[in-house]
């Protein structure tokens, strides 16, 4: 069986609650939308409005081969996937917000609105791992890079700047990022059950009407 996995869900699943894979994944279920997801939506667009507007030069195949020449890619245009096998095949997609290349390093960005800036939760840094994982499986042949860094840009409702949390994705990270895919594709195929956060806050914040709220 294929499994197409949305990176976002994978992320929630893996970094807010595991009980998300059986409530999407075996049956059928989605989250609610937030009022804050509708909003982190619409700056998302606006933010995309204005990029398109930023003149750009054509580059070449050498400019993207050389890492010591910038590169400002227009917003929501790099798409990433990833493949694995885990009894079943594994097709993880994604789309990332913003990337960059600057003095030879590539910058991913993803951004989050909020009213205020907060410690980021574990499912973002676990979703940019991805993208940048993915970057390298799927764009190392096109764009050359020394270094790979994720950030997190925390943006209030009219997109202004509160707070940027940035990441390098080391070997480290990247271990990291292995031991979930696997714990997930097990979990999805019923080899082990999920394990409950017990945290009565965050099914309090959860979109799912699922029969293992708290
Ligand atoms: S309601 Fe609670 S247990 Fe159910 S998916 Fe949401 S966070 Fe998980």
């Amino acid at each position: 069986m294929v499994v197409v996995v949305p990176i976002s869900e994978f992320a929630s699943c893996m970094g807010y609650c595991q009980f998300r894979i059986i409530n999407s994944f075996h049956l059928g279920l989605s989250p609610k939308v937030s009022a804050a997801q509708i909003n982190g939506k619409k700056v998302h667009e606006e933010l995309e409005d204005i990029d398109v507007l930023i003149p750009r030069e054509a580059v070449t195949r050498e400019d993207l081969l050389d890492p010591s020449v910038d590169l400002d890619i227009p917003r929501e245009t790099l798409r990433v996937l990833i493949k694995r096998k885990n009894k079943n095949d594994f097709v993880y997609i994604g789309r990332m917000d913003k990337v960059m290349r600057l003095n030879g390093n590539i910058h991913i960005i993803d951004d989050k609105t909020t009213s205020k800036p907060r410690t980021i939760f574990p499912d973002k840094p676990i979703q940019l791992s991805c993208y940048c994982e993915g970057f390298k499986e799927n764009y190392s042949d096109f764009i050359a890079f020394n270094k790979i860094f994720f950030s997190v840009i925390q943006r209030d409702k009219n997109g202004s700047i509160l707070q940027e949390d940035k990441e390098e994705f080391t070997k480290q990270t990247r271990e990291m990022l292995m031991k979930k895919f696997d714990l997930f594709e097990r979990i999805l195929n019923k080899e082990i059950e999920p394990e409950h956060h017990n945290n009565i806050n965050k099914c309090r914040a959860c979109g799912f009407d699922c029969k293992f709220k708290i």
